[in-house]
């Protein structure tokens, strides 16, 4: 299995966070634990991650040019970041920054990408020989 790209990380970590603020707050979820419906979504979020074609320069999802979801997964994740977004700057500071700071990312869409460039980001080759 390759390794998950650091940016990965901290977006799986993010939305988990995310969707447990939400979660507590909207359904009879405890603080550690997810009610069916979001801990399903949740899945759902991690599967999508698994499959994302950006490595470590990753955008946020929501400035995502290809945004992988489901409309109806679309609308649901923007309804649980638009909740959760504020709120974690209060509970989990560190990590709504990097957040912010990862929104201003801009992403070319992988089909603008070279097949050498999406290979590397895949971890699949290593970077290119210097010439000269
Ligand atoms: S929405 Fe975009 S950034 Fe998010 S997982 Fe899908 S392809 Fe990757
Ligand atoms: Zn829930």
């Amino acid at each position: 299995m390759r390794q998950e790209h650091k940016r990965l990380q901290r977006e799986r970590r993010t939305v988990a966070v995310m969707i447990g603020i939400y979660c507590a707050d909207h359904h009879a979820a405890t603080a550690d634990s997810l009610c069916a419906s979001c801990q399903e979504f949740q899945e759902y979020a991690d599967r999508r991650l698994e499959k994302c074609p950006y490595g470590d320069d990753k955008p946020t999802c929501a400035n995502c040019p290809v945004h992988c979801y489901k409309p109806a997964r679309r609308e649901q994740v923007k309804r649980i970041m638009r909740y959760a977004g504020p709120r974690m700057l209060l509970k989990h500071p560190v990590l709504a920054i990097r957040h912010q700071l990862d929104g201003l990312r801009k992403a070319m869409h992988p089909k603008s990408l070279s097949r050498d460039q999406r290979l590397q980001k895949a971890g699949k080759t290593p970077p290119a020989e210097p010439r000269g």
